[in-house]
């Protein structure tokens, strides 16, 4: 999950790392009154989840609170790459001498966490990267060893950070790793880490990313999920627990495993090909031993998807056998009742097909149709989207 940054700035403040006061603002009336509260130059940011707010027109000073209300109402409504801006967070503006970035990030291609430092930072960041990546410092960090100030120092000295400024520097790097750890980041980026004018070193920006699959031991990370933002279909797969993403296609996909799945999108984007261009509307994994009301919840999902026009079930019986699987398709049926109104395709295979389609083929039921293999399942699913289309 990415975070706002003015959520990335809180949890930053929370472990110590200093940032400057503000507070977020839904409306140009808001802005101002914090732009009074503050007191001070303030600067006014579009919150979407995205790089390059500032050259996007999306990052603005403010001297005075009636200008802060002035840029707030030019940056709210504001489409940067695609995301319209509904928040814009004032915050007390810095005056800088020097633009640094650093980060922190998993770097799963190489199994190990790494750091990037660079004296360089600011809104040229990518284009450094590209044009003299030698700038940008990439050192590995160590899981177990993790973060300390020698380390620090090391990351910085390397990233080529005035020597003046290190060791300040270098206490903000350790608390953006404690950040990282204790927050179970996947990335934490500043950029920019800045030096005033009086050489104090500030975090400017800030961009976080939390590991979804840690949520279980962050209670506090749910506080965080912008609700109004997320795919109603998604949020109703995730309140049941449902391994569901959306996708923009018209075919709704069920199967078990999630390689299973994976191939299964594959085989109907292929088969859609020769149906007019029909895709895969959705991923969606029930697992291994998916009970009917797995069954019920992960039909139920997808039906309520306006973009559906066919489903296909693919199941493979491995320890919850196909005669189970096939009880579960049927009585997910009967529990939907009116709500399943669109045409299944079934293909079942693995363990006890012979009891499972036998179960389908004497349940009978007007919407589905069973198919013997992946390839002409697909096919026949791609075929019924194209013509409910
Ligand atoms: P981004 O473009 O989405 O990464 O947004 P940033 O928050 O990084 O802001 C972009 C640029 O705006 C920064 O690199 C700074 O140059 C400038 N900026 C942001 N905050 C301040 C501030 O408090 N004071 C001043 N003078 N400039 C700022
Ligand atoms: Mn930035």
């Amino acid at each position: 999950m990415d975070l706002y940054e003015y959520q990335a700035r809180d949890l930053f403040a929370a472990h110590g790392v200093p940032v400057l006061p503000g507070a977020v603002a839904n409306t140009p009336e808001e802005a101002k009154a914090t732009a009074e509260k503050i007191g001070n130059q303030v600067v006014i940011k579009a919150q979407v989840k995205t790089g390059g707010r500032g050259k996007a027109g999306g990052v603005k000073l403010a001297q005075t609170p009636d200008e802060a209300a002035e840029k707030a109402e030019a940056i709210l409504g504001l489409d940067i790459k695609g995301h319209i801006t509904r928040r814009v967070l004032v915050a007390e503006a810095s005056d800088i001498a020097e633009e640094y970035y650093f980060s922190f990030l998993l770097d799963r291609a190489n199994r190990t966490f790494l750091a990037m430092a660079s004296a360089e930072g600011g809104v040229e960041i990518e284009q450094l990267a590209v044009e003299r990546p030698e700038a940008l410092a990439k050192i590995p960090v160590d899981a177990i060893n993790g973060v300390d100030k020698a380390k620090a120092v090391e990351i910085l000295t390397a990233g080529k950070f005035p020597e003046k400024v290190i060791d300040e520097a270098a206490d903000v790097v350790v608390k953006l790793w404690e950040t990282f750890v204790s927050e179970d980041a996947t990335l934490v980026e500043v950029n920019p880490l800045v030096r005033d004018p009086q050489d104090k070193i500030i975090a400017l920006d800030g961009k976080v990313t939390l590991d979804e699959n840690a949520s279980f031991r962050q209670p506090g990370h749910e506080a965080l999920v912008d609700k109004d933002a997320e795919n109603p279909l998604e949020a109703k797969a995730k309140a049941k627990d449902l391994n569901y993403v959306k996708l923009d296609g018209e075919v709704g996909i069920i199967g078990n495993g999630a390689g299973l799945v994976m191939s299964t999108l594959d085989v109907v984007a292929y088969a859609g090909e020769k149906h007019g261009g029909v895709k895969p509307a959705n991923f969606l994994d029930i697992g291994g031993g998916a009970s009917a009301e797995v069954m019920a919840a992960g039909l139920d999902v997808i039906l309520n998807d306006t973009d559906v026009k066919s489903v296909f079930v693919n199941v493979f019986g491995g320890i919850t056998a196909c005669d189970a699987v096939a009880n579960g398709i049927v009585e997910a049926l009967k529990i939907l009742g009116d709500e399943a109104t669109k045409p299944l395709v079934v293909r079942l295979d693995g363990n006890n097909v012979v009891e499972g389609r036998q179960i389908l083929a004497d349940a009978n039921h007007p919407l589905v149709t069973v198919v013997d293999t992946m390839d002409n399942a697909a096919d026949k699913a791609a075929e019924l989207a194209a013509a409910g289309a």
